[in-house]
């Protein structure tokens, strides 16, 4: 029995508000908390009050979110607000003795650059004050790092290619919007392609390496080679690995709107001057953009996330492919989300139920492969994400 604080109201902060409160013997009180209160409430009455308490923080100021922390005592902060957040919430955290999680490394706004460098450098002082932070509790990244390491414990002696495929096959029926934060999403598409081979990174013009990937229960979806945050992770924690990939699906409409955008400046973050103020051009663009979680009602259709595997066992080639389904509809009827948003927060949840029975432990700053993945596959199945397994068949990559 535990008290957890969420911090971030929009369509994550929402499923892992409902997914905690259906919980009450784990999470047995539970704070939502965000720069606006307003959308607090809503999850919250949505929710039904008598389960979950609401308040005002803004988490880049890290005595208020430390005041908010000493005034409701919680075992762990789930931090589904925004990567600018992550380090000023890390230090509220240090400073009270309270577990810490997320789903998205820390990115600086004024560069548009992820790196687990930063959080990683908390590392000494985590261990010191006895606390454990768990970075990137999503499902990419998040889920595919459990994945990845319940292949290397039940099926594999040494992994050499992982390839982790993420299609979302879902409509919205918008020209143009994105899944989850428009600011953070168009600045993760439209940074440079990135991906690890034979010990080195190796860099791409943006969106300009594709091919088809079949999908369970879709077919096939173009498929483009990103950066992707849990790469840099998995490349210091999965032995034996001779590449690493993430690939993302986008439709034709989409990138042919962000082309446009991006051609007229319209995703650039440097401050321009307009009528005597400065705006950056994509946090106007993201006031014009839908939330994401306005998406939800009307979407129709399935995200499929997934790792696929190559390497040895017993000195024998294997191919494994693991993956999950998730409709857009169940979801909303769920916990009225879209399935990005689901597939989100289900596994900060889970990860934070794991922190708080004492399932996983331990002093420090954790990627998710770092534990036992067992549990974690269980509660996948349990909550909301099952989890299907191909061993031997093929995959979408031989080379
Ligand atoms: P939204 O933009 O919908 O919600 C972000 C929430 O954080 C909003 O409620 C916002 O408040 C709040 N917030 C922003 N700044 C502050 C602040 N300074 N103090 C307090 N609250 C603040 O984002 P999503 O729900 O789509 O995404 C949440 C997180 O999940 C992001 O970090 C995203 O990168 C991550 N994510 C991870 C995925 C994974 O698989 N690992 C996949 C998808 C998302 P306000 O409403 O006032 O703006």
């Amino acid at each position: 029995m535990s008290k957890v604080l969420i911090i971030g109201a929009g369509g994550v902060g929402n499923v892992v508000a409902h997914k905690c409160a259906a919980v009450p013997d784990v999470f047995s009180e539970i704070m939502l908390a965000s720069r606006t209160k307003a959308k607090c409430d809503r999850i919250a009455a949505a929710i039904g009050a008598d389960r979950i308490r609401s308040a005002q923080v803004d988490a880049d100021n890290v005595s208020e979110t430390v005041a908010l922390i000493e005034s409701f005592r919680p075992a762990l902060v789930i931090n589904v607000a925004l990567p600018y957040q992550d380090l000023s919430i890390m230090d509220a955290c240090l400073q009270t003795g309270v577990h810490y999680l997320d789903t998205a490394n820390y990115e600086p706004r004024d560069q548009a650059k992820f790196e687990y460098s930063w959080q990683w450098a908390y590392r000494e002082r985590f261990r010191e004050a006895g606390i454990t932070a768990l970075l990137g509790c999503g499902f990419d990244p998040g889920v595919t790092g459990v994945f990845t390491a319940y292949a290397q414990k039940h099926h594999f002696d040494e992994i050499h290619y992982l390839d982790i495929v993420d299609c979302n096959a879902g409509d919205h029926g918008k020209a143009f919007a994105t899944n989850f934060n428009p600011e953070i999403n168009i600045r993760e598409i439209t940074q440079k392609g990135r991906y690890w081979e034979k010990g080195k990174w190796i860099e791409v013009d943006p969106l300009s390496v594709h091919q088809p990937v079949e999908y369970p229960r879709i077919g096939a979806r173009e498929s483009y080679l990103l950066y992707h945050e849990e790469l840099e992770s998995l490349v210091e924690n999965i032995p034996h690995l001779k590449r690493a990939r993430f690939w993302m699906t986008f439709g034709q409409e989409y990138i042919t709107h962000l082309r446009v955008l991006q051609n007229v400046g319209m995703t650039s973050i440097e401050p321009i001057e307009y009528q005597g103020q400065d705006i950056i051009p994509l946090q106007f663009l993201k006031a014009l953009l839908p939330e994401p979680s306005a998406l939800a009602e009307d979407y129709h259709g399935e995200t499929s996330i997934g790792c696929q595997i190559r390497g040895l066992q017993n000195g024998q080639p294997k191919t494994y492919y693991i993956y999950n389904n998730c409709d857009h509809a169940e979801a909303f009827r769920e916990v009225g989300a879209q399935a990005v948003a689901y597939t989100t927060g289900v596994p900060a949840m889970i990860g934070a139920m794991l922190l708080l029975t004492g399932e996983w432990q331990g002093s420090g700053v954790f990627n998710v492969e770092e534990f036992n993945p067992d549990p974690f596959m269980e509660h996948l199945n349990r909550y909301g994400l099952p989890w299907h397994e191909v061993v031997n068949g093929p995959l979408a990559f031989t080379d």
